[in-house]
């Protein structure tokens, strides 16, 4: 596959996933953090959880959360469920049945959560997920692009590579069973979902929470997890740490001056991780909160709540 494909081929995901509203989504922040078309299968992602069906449970789905574009939900599997999904992503159960799921900023207004019981017989529940008004900009000039695809790819391909394998490690963290925490308080410079739409084409959106609270303040894990992917020097992230959660949800944290945890260690939440910078593409000191579960992004306004 030559480099021309593979960018081409970024794209043509996030066209894929914003068929619900016409905007694409290509860029650094959104593409580099995405997962590429070969890892793309969702149920590729997880595996099936291997544990006998629940027999005491709900009746049906029970569940609460966020239902809107770059929402969650935490929830319960009928009783006698031997799997289930949330459209075509399988979802990690536990040994009760409780689930994480969440919606793509670009999902469209429905999607199915489905079991499969143990008389072989398949639960559904459709639910509807709210569409959200995004701050969009128009501005009236060609998308800028880097001169030198070749030179920049050189480059970024392995970077992109590490972020890619770091994703798709399953550690079996517990994490997404708690109530998140903010990894550092102060000022919001940055929204989840903003978005430019160049005269020729729609730029990427931001696909995390930017918080600014001064150069050098440490943050911490908003919830246990296991360190998947702890780099300094990446071209667009600066200081990374991707922080796997488990069930197909990960925290990525971008910029930072100083990385305070390695690849492979357990975090628990509120566990000092790292400091605050402005490495990488980065305008002012600032911590760039991603949230995903599995290829969905959240916004991590909905999920921690106000400071
Ligand atoms: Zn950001």
């Amino acid at each position: 596959m030559n480099i021309l494909h593979k960018i081409i081929g970024l794209s043509a995901i996030s066209v894929g996933l914003s068929a619900c509203n016409g905007t694409a989504v290509d860029s650094a922040e959104a593409s580099v953090l995405a997962t590429p078309a070969a890892a793309a299968t969702p149920s590729a992602a997880q595996a099936p959880a291997a544990l006998p069906p629940a027999p005491m449970g709900p009746a049906d789905f029970i569940y609460n959360g966020e239902l809107t574009q770059g929402g969650w939900i935490r929830g319960q599997v009928p009783a006698r469920t031997v799997s289930a999904r949330l459209g075509d992503q399988e979802l990690t159960l536990d040994e009760s049945g409780n689930f994480f799921a969440a919606f793509d900023r670009d999902i469209c207004s429905s999607v199915t959560l489905s079991a499969l019981l143990s008389n072989g017989t398949t639960h559904d529940k459709a639910l509807s997920i709210a569409p959200r008004k995004w701050n969009i900009q128009r501005v009236n000039t060609n998308r800028g692009r880097g001169r030198n695809l070749e030179a920049y790819w050189k480059k970024r391909e392995p970077e992109y590579n590490a972020i890619v394998a770091a994703r798709a490690k399953q550690t079996g963290a517990q994490g997404w069973k708690q109530e998140f925490i903010w990894p550092v308080k102060g000022r919001i410079s940055g929204k989840f979902g903003r978005q430019r739409i160049y005269r020729d084409e729609p730029g990427s959106y931001h696909s995390g929470l930017d918080i600014a609270p001064g150069n050098g303040v440490p943050f911490v894990s908003p919830a246990d997890g296991v360190v998947v992917l702890a780099r300094t020097g990446f071209s667009i992230e600066g200081g990374l740490i991707i922080i796997d959660h488990g069930a197909g949800l990960n925290s990525a944290f971008l910029h930072a001056s100083k990385l305070a945890v390695t690849e492979g260690q357990s975090v628990k939440q509120g566990q000092y991780i790292g400091n605050v910078g402005s490495t990488g593409r980065s305008t002012g000191p600032h911590l760039h909160w991603g949230l995903k579960w599995n290829d969905a992004r959240i916004d991590p306004l909905l999920f921690v709540g106000p400071q």
